[in-house]
């Protein structure tokens, strides 16, 4: 009997790692009894790394935390053949053609527990593959964003076949909720991305067995920066007697400028292709509250489009496809069910205070590898339209405590701490 939307009713799953690591920061048990993201993200993390327990433990510290009432366990999957294509903070384990690996290795030892009947109580929504498939639309040939890892993965269809090996299997399971990554909207709200992306859904949602009742739904903003409201203008304001989305280099024809409109948008479309109407929308506002003194409190008085925006805009980074340890960003809102129209959650999947990648080379044993946009001298490429990186210095590997980082996500926090 499945709830429409697993939120409803039900506390949410508190990481004991995580809450570990907050609060052993000076001021991190303001934030610590939050409820953050476990992320799967290697086949070791299924039986457990140094640092954090495996899955069976946390299912069973859920089991317990739950004491018999409603609970949403949150495991991201994210583990793909070729992972995370345009970008290389966060490689991954397994080579682009290593589909066997991922389906046997990965996928089936994470459903074999799941399935467990002493875990048939909990809520468990899966979120499924950061970043994949929104990169087999934007980050491929002919376009000028495109890479050459991302060629391989649209040519070898291995995202494709995984996301639909993770959304049938995982779906099979009665009690599990798998919401599928759709990128954020400073990345596919562009027409040329929008539909496409909800395309390229449909299509993995019919591969290798799924059927795209299997999808409960879709998340916004997976461990990214971007703006829930721009509380001061949207695409279509006017400025210099055109709207601002037709002569501005921060909306550059955006349809959208925040998460909010994005999101709900994105589960219309969605519902208008080969999706259920009852599909739902988390949003990951873990780290896009952008306050702090430099927060904009009213909309611009300029009458120059750019000055207006840039004045006006919450989201106060260099360019939106900049997503590595943004500097100034803050805490979002704290997570709640139903908090919008087609909105099941704002969710923190990304557990605060976690890099995104290391600003400088660091060997690794992850598959990581050094990515110039974690590095804060890059003056960027076309993927962030030759902006600055706007990260911070001296982060660690993805995926590592970055303390400079929790402290400024806490100070910048909006709703403030
Ligand atoms: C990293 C993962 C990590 C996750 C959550 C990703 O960027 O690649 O290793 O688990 O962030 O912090």
């Amino acid at each position: 009997n499945k709830a429409n939307n697993p939120y409803e009713g039900a506390r949410v799953y508190v990481n004991p790692d995580w809450q570990a690591r907050a609060n052993a920061e000076p001021g991190g048990s303001r934030i610590a009894n939050q409820p953050t993201g476990v992320w799967m993200d290697r086949r070791a993390a299924i039986t457990g790394t140094p640092g954090a327990r495996g899955l069976v433990a946390h299912l069973d510290e859920a089991v317990r935390q739950a004491a018999g009432n409603p609970l949403v366990f949150q495991v991201v999957i994210y583990n793909l053949p070729g992972r995370d294509c345009a970008a290389l903070a966060s490689n991954g384990e397994l080579e682009a053609d290593d589909i066997d690996t991922y389906k046997t290795g990965y996928i089936d030892p994470i459903a074999e527990i799941l399935a467990r009947p002493a875990y048939a109580n909990l809520r468990i929504v899966t979120v499924i593959e950061i970043d994949s498939l929104p990169n087999l639309i934007t980050n491929v040939a002919p376009r000028e964003t495109q890479t050459e890892n991302c060629n391989t993965m649209k040519a070898n269809g291995n995202y494709v076949k995984g996301v639909g090996y993770a959304l049938n299997k995982l779906g099979d399971i009665p009690n599990v909720y798998n919401y599928v990554d759709a990128g954020h909207h400073g990345w596919i709200g562009w027409d040329d991305n929008f539909n496409p992306t909800v395309q390229i859904m449909c299509q993995a949602a019919n591969a290798e067995g799924a059927t795209p009742s299997d999808v409960w739904g879709f998340i916004a903003n997976t461990a990214n920066y971007s703006a829930l409201r721009e509380e001061f203008f949207t695409a279509n304001t006017v400025v210099g007697g055109r709207p601002v989305r037709e002569h501005t280099d921060w909306v550059d024809w955006n349809r959208y400028v925040d998460e909010l409109t994005f999101a709900q948008a994105f589960r219309t479309q969605a519902d208008s292709q080969c999706f259920d109407a009852n599909i739902g929308m988390l949003i990951d506002t873990s780290r896009n509250g952008w306050g702090g003194a430099d927060r904009p409190t009213s909309a611009s008085t300029s009458t120059d489009a750019n000055t207006f925006v840039n004045e006006s805009r919450i989201d106060r980074r260099f360019n939106t496809g900049n997503w590595c340890n943004q500097s100034g960003a803050g805490l979002g809102e704290r997570p709640r069910a139903n908090p919008a129209t087609g909105v099941d959650a704002f969710v923190w999947i990304k557990p605060p205070g976690e890099s995104d990648g290391a600003s400088e080379e660091i060997p690794n044993d992850e598959g990581k590898g050094f990515d110039r946009m974690c590095d804060p001298t890059y003056e960027g490429n076309p993927r962030n339209n030759d902006n600055m990186s706007g990260a911070l210095g001296d982060a660690p590997l993805s995926g590592h405590w970055f303390s400079a980082q929790f402290q400024e996500l806490m100070a910048n926090a909006y709703p403030a701490l």
